[in-house]
């Protein structure tokens, strides 16, 4: 490819590539042969990315509020976890949902381009390598429909690798949605949190566990806001959330 196409227009053209569809073959290539890299195209040797590119990502490492991890200037409990806390009880969140990322994600979610996976799960088990170890992880369930229509689970494919590296539970049974809920995309806040109120069932007693929920994105965190609640109506003493990725502005 050119190379004196900007990092912008490379990603884009790359992006036009292919079938929509889910990209075995791509999947493959990606994870056993040397490969180029998953967003300019440019040589990366074993690694899914080009340094340049992996240099250039928005890395979530700004300060932020441990709960619901929105950037504020001292990286103390903002204002809305005051006043109205989330059902969960701290969140990581490995990078900002901003070009590129948005685009890899969704290239990921609705076009099924699956070694996305394996690189946010490896980034993601980096980034979490001193933190406490949570007993099990959950990933945010889809209901049975939308599972068929996608041909997978986006947050379950990330935890799968996140699991691997750091040598935790994968538990997939744990949750279910119990509904099919309408897309959470244009809904303000309060209709997001009607949306998905008891959506989700436990089927596990997770007495005193520590558990930490997967999802690809956290937009306004309803979605992990819910799925905690449930979890700890089953019992855990303590729920995190681990995100590929954080929207900073709804
Ligand atoms: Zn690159
Ligand atoms: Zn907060």
């Amino acid at each position: 490819m050119c190379p004196s196409l900007d990092l912008k227009t490379r990603i884009i053209f790359c992006q036009r590539q292919g079938p929509q569809l889910i990209d075995i073959s791509s999947f493959f290539k990606h994870t056993l042969l040397p490969q180029n890299c998953l967003l300019c195209g440019d040589m990366a040797h074993d690694q899914a990315l080009c340094h340049h590119c992996l240099d250039h990502l928005p890395w979530h490492d700004t300060l932020a509020c441990p709960v619901c991890a929105l950037p504020n200037p001292a990286g103390e409990l903002c204002g809305s976890c005051l006043t109205h806390p989330p059902a969960f009880d701290a969140t990581v969140a490995l990078l900002d949902f901003e070009f590129p990322v948005n685009a890899l994600l969704r290239r990921y979610k609705y076009a099924g381009f699956l070694p996305v996976a394996e690189l946010m799960g490896r980034l993601l088990a980096d980034k979490l390598i001193d933190r406490p170890r949570p007993d099990l992880v959950i990933p945010m369930p889809l209901h049975p429909t939308r599972l068929r229509e996608r041909g997978f689970n986006q947050a379950v494919e990330i935890a799968r690798v996140v699991c691997t590296q750091m040598g935790l539970s994968l538990a997939l049974q744990a949750s279910t949605r119990a509904r099919p809920t309408p897309p959470q995309a244009g809904l303000v806040l309060t209709e997001r949190k009607k949306n998905l109120r008891g959506a989700f069932t436990c089927q596990m007693d997770l007495s005193g566990q520590r558990v930490a929920l997967m999802d690809d994105v956290m937009t306004t965190g309803t979605s992990l806001d819910e799925l905690a609640r449930c979890v700890k109506k089953a019992g855990a003493a303590q729920v995190e959330c681990w995100v590929a990725a954080r929207t900073l502005r709804d």
